[in-house]
């Protein structure tokens, strides 16, 4: 056992040490310890899914159906039901194997990644191929990945609870445990499955996968939700309210047809079959893989879903807070503005490259100007806040062969630049003055500190003592500090000097840049800062009576994306609010230059905030467009906020503190870059570019997929209804079965197979992103549906019956006319199935052959057809006879009716709509918010 030896003996029983194992013996140890994963319950294998689609009780109606048929001789009709059965199932099984391929695909996308070092070097690897003896680095919002012994930690504490319930964090330490201490007491040991919570550190892992402790728990960001959505719930309601108004009509018009003097059998047979093709069975199995491929086609655009039913609120979320850093911006900061010694200096130089100057000068422009004067890297002012900034930081620079690149926070990193600007190197600066402890930077403290020894000092007071440096939010460094660093003295901070520091940071904020304040603090002999770190002196007691060195403001460019992508938001009804915890005016400056925030919207503070009543804030929720200077708990209280007034909130986070906001939003997204674990399990969609850009093309897709969904289902729907119209007026009217049985089925195999699944992957239309969010209250099916439905459906039964009188009155046999009724319906359809692409626009205005996957849908389909007309064999088993060349142009011209009058429909009420919008759009620019 681990937790009972010195890390020395744990290093040797592993065979690891500090630097981790190489390469090749990772290699060996995960053949030998296998991954790093949990056995998963047996998959459904391909067998099991196949046979999955015909348990259905229509399918089973079916079988004793053709069993019936065989019995009383009619072997032909009992083949060719068992043949559609059969096919049915394979188009079933095709459907939702690629479903399933989808979702397969995004476990892999979310498994999760661990930070290891081997051969001395960092690096990120999938947690499942970890194996015992590798060293982790663990930080704040790490899932950690193997059960694993402490070698090194700063304030690490461990979020237990998934496994003891506990909901307070256990600091961790390094100090073996005697022998026979209880598992919860072995505070030196990190267990796979629990979450770091604050702090960070190094462990060596002890054992891996199906190995650790509690095993079972890990994993967790590696699944998928797949309960089911809201829509499969309602469509489930209405497939049984259809099935049951069916069997009725069906059963009522089977029993008269028998008093009609029709065959008891083959209205029985009759019966089935419409039953079958009119019960919508097959829905929720079709939603399901809407879902799945539309889950697919956002994968491609940076979203990775990790709740199914999240698709759907997707399509209808009204309001998208934002944060700022990294998802709105591009999180690469460079510090531009220095303030010390009561003057702003500019720093030249571009991205992470350390080269630049300090000047003083025309502060309008950024580069050398004429009559600016260079402060040399030398200054004692400017070495004491560049110091400060480069060691009370955790953050790297590197030369590679494509550039210089940095490891860490690009704000700190930002630091570590300007700070080489002047010649003082992190790594180096690191060697000569190793940190003793650390209070890690949080974003409720919004400060960092840390303790260095300054042994053989830069040359300076500070020389050979002991100091503390802070960095963070102006208002916070500058309330703990009391003196300043000013014409190379420490004097006392005024009044009036903190005034004017404040200014500086209006200022500078003004300009957009994010600013941030500095200081630090000598200690006499004899303190120790371990003591700090331990928890015994309190932070609030160190980070006092500090001596303020200065100020940066840092420019971080806004997304280029990003602007556009507002813009679409308000053209679509929906509002971007931006949530940081920067600065006020810093803040606002950005959002004003991405649009976010207009003339008459609100900018509120954390504290502002704080001061409100719940119902002042309700009353001005909906004006506010920047929450600055919030901790992660706020964004609760703006959720709640929008929620209660109705809206559909999504809601970015990273941070550990962000999970209960993000499982509380509608829409829950997690940094798939910079976001922890935590966040990411909470989430309900991951951003793998971290950008905002990104969460507005989820939000088109999952308005696409509920508009794909809905079409095909009206689709079907609209071809149900005249089916089952055409059979009963034609019985009751003319005492003729006008479709025999096994055509019926025939029809419900092609209209349900091919034509909907091309349905399912037509693009976004243009009109997606300029109509208001879909109003989750408004079901799939309304009167619009039902009038389409009814609308088509009868055109349907009335082509078919123009061709059945035409049929009788030309006296053709039966047989004839079953055929010219069922190819005529057949085709009606093929015609019905472009009507879908769109509910509104033209296929004209689409583009014919953008969806190139519904062209060779219905080719096949008219294949299929011309073979059950004309192949002798098929003639047999459908009872059709071959139609000639005027017949078809007949039934051809008859049929394209379903698609020529639909089209005069969405020409005329487009017309509408547009003079409708356009006087929305003059009255209101945002129709909701
Ligand atoms: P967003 O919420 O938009 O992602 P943010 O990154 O500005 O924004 P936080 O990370 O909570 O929000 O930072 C809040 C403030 O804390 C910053 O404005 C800055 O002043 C300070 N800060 C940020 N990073 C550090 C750090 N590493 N050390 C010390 N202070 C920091």
């Amino acid at each position: 056992m681990y937790y009972d030896q010195d890390i020395s003996s744990v290093f040797g029983e592993l065979r690891t040490s500090e630097k981790g194992l190489n390469p090749e013996d990772a290699e060996k140890r995960l053949e030998e310890y296998g991954r790093n994963e949990l056995k998963e319950k047996e998959e459904a294998s391909i067998f099991k899914l196949f046979i999955s689609q015909f348990k259905s009780i229509l399918i089973l109606i079916l079988v004793i159906a053709s069993i019936v048929s065989a019995l009383l001789g009619e072997a032909v009709d009992a083949a060719v039901i068992l043949f559609t059965v059969f096919l049915a199932g394979v188009l079933g099984f095709v459907q939702e194997y690629r479903a399933e391929r989808a979702i397969e695909l995004l476990k892999s996308l979310t498994s999760p990644e661990a930070t290891v070092i081997r051969n001395g070097n960092e690096k990120k690897i999938p947690s499942t191929e970890l194996v015992p003896g590798d060293i982790i680095l663990l930080q704040t919002g790490d899932r950690i990945p193997a059960d694993a012994r402490i070698i090194e930690e700063y304030n690490l504490k461990v979020d237990e609870s998934s496994l003891t319930g506990e909901s307070v964090p256990v600091q961790k330490v390094t100090d073996a445990f005697p022998s026979g201490t209880s598992e919860a007491d072995r505070k030196n040991m990190v267990y796979a499955g629990t979450a770091v919570a604050y702090g960070r550190g190094k462990a060596v892992i002890t054992a891996t996968g199906m190995k650790t402790s509690f095993g079972e728990l890990a994993g967790l960001l590696g699944t998928i939700e797949r309960s089911r959505t809201p829509l499969q719930e309602s469509l489930d309601k209405f497939g049984r309210w259809i099935g049951a108004a069916t069997i009725v009509i069906v059963a009522f018009v089977a029993v008269l047809g028998v008093f009609l003097g029709f065959p008891p059998l083959d209205m029985f047979l009759w019966g089935v079959a419409l039953a079958v093709a009119a019960i919508p069975e097959a829905l929720p199995a079709v939603v399901t893989v809407g879902l799945g491929l539309g889950v697919r086609r956002m994968v491609k655009r940076h979203a990775l879903v990790r709740k199914l039913p999240s698709v759907e609120t997707l399509g209808a979320t009204d309001v998208i807070c934002s944060d700022k850093t990294g998802t709105l911006t591009q999180n690469k900061m460079t510090v531009e503005r220095l303030y010390v010694n009561g003057q702003t200096l500019k720093v030249t130089g571009v991205g992470y490259n350390p080269e630049g100057e300090f000047l003083k000068g025309d502060l309008e422009k950024n580069s050398r100007e004429d009559g600016d004067t260079e402060v040399s890297g030398n200054d004692i002012h400017l070495r004491v806040l560049l110091l400060g900034a480069a060691l009370c930081n955790d953050s790297n620079l590197y030369n590679e062969e494509d550039g210089w690149k940095i490891r860490g926070d690009p704000t700190e990193a930002a630091l570590v630049v300007a700070a080489a600007k002047a010649g003082l190197e992190k790594t180096e600066l690191d060697l000569n003055y190793p940190r003793l402890a650390e209070i890690p930077f949080s974003s409720e403290s919004k400060r960092m500190t840390t303790f260095n020894r300054l042994e053989d000092g830069p040359g300076n007071f500070l020389d050979s003592r002991l100091v503390a440096f802070s960095k963070g939010a102006p208002e916070v460094i500058l309330g703990s500090c009391t003196k300043i660093f000013l014409d190379g003295e420490i004097k006392a901070l005024t009044p009036e000097m903190k005034q004017e520091i404040s200014e500086q940071v209006k200022e500078l904020a003004d300009q957009a840049l994010r600013v941030m304040a500095f200081s630090f603090r000598p200690f006499e002999e004899g303190f120790s800062p371990e003591r700090v770190s331990s928890g015994e002196i309190p932070a609030e007691k160190v980070e006092e009576d500090m001596v303020f060195s200065g100020l940066t403001g840092m420019r971080d460019p806004p997304r280029e994306e990003v602007k556009a992508a507002i813009r679409t938001c308000e053209d679509a009804g929906i509002k971007t609010v931006m949530i940081t915890g920067d600065h006020k005016i810093t803040a606002s400056a950005i959002a004003r230059e991405l649009g976010i925030l207009k003339e008459n919207d609100l900018t509120l503070t954390g504290s502002e905030l704080n001061s409100l009543e719940d119902k002042e804030f309700e009353d001005k929720v909906e004006r506010v467009s920047v929450y600055a200077r919030v901790y992660p708990a706020h964004k609760l209280r703006v959720i709640e906020a929008l929620q209660k007034k109705g809206y559909v909130v999504a809601m970015t986070g990273d941070g550990v503190n962000d999970a209960p906001a993000l499982k509380a939003a509608d829409m829950g997204i997690a940094m798939g870059i910079t976001g922890t674990d935590v966040s990411k399990e909470a989430s309900s969609m991951i951003l793998t570019d971290d950008n905002f850009a990104s969460i507005v093309s989820a939000v088109e897709e999952g308005r696409n997929i509920f508009k794909n969904i809905k079409n095909f289902i009206v689709y079907g729907l609209t071809c149900h209804i005249g089916e089952v119209l055409i059979v009963l007026i034609a019985i009751l009217g003319w005492q003729i079965l006008p479709l025999m049985a096994v055509q019926i089925l025939w029809i419900n195999l092609i209209t349900d197979g091919l034509p909907p699944m091309a349905l399912s992957v037509e693009p976004p239309d243009r009109g997606l992103m300029r109509q208001k969010p879909r109003n989750v209250e408004e079901g799939l099916i309304t009167r619009r549906e039902i009038t389409a439905g009814l609308g088509i459906g009868g055109l349907i039964t009335v082509q078919a019956l123009i061709v059945l009188v035409w049929a009788l009155d030309s006296g053709f046999p039966i047989n004839k006319l079953q055929t010219m009724v069922f190819t005529l319906v057949v085709l009606s359809e093929m015609f019905n199935a472009f009507n879908w692409r769109s509910d509104r626009y033209s296929v004209f205005s689409l583009g014919f052959f953008t969806n190139k996957a519904l062209i060779y849908a219905v080719l096949t389909t008219i294949v299929l057809q011309l073979m059950v007309v004309y192949v002798p064999f098929l003639q047999f088993a459908f009872g059709t006879v071959s139609l000639s060349f005027s017949e078809w142009g007949v039934i051809l011209a008859l049929a394209s009716t379903t698609f020529i009058s639909v089209e005069i429909i969405k020409y005329l009420t487009g017309r509408k709509d547009s003079r409708k919008n356009m006087n929305k759009v003059r009255h209101s620019s945002r129709p909701r918010l």
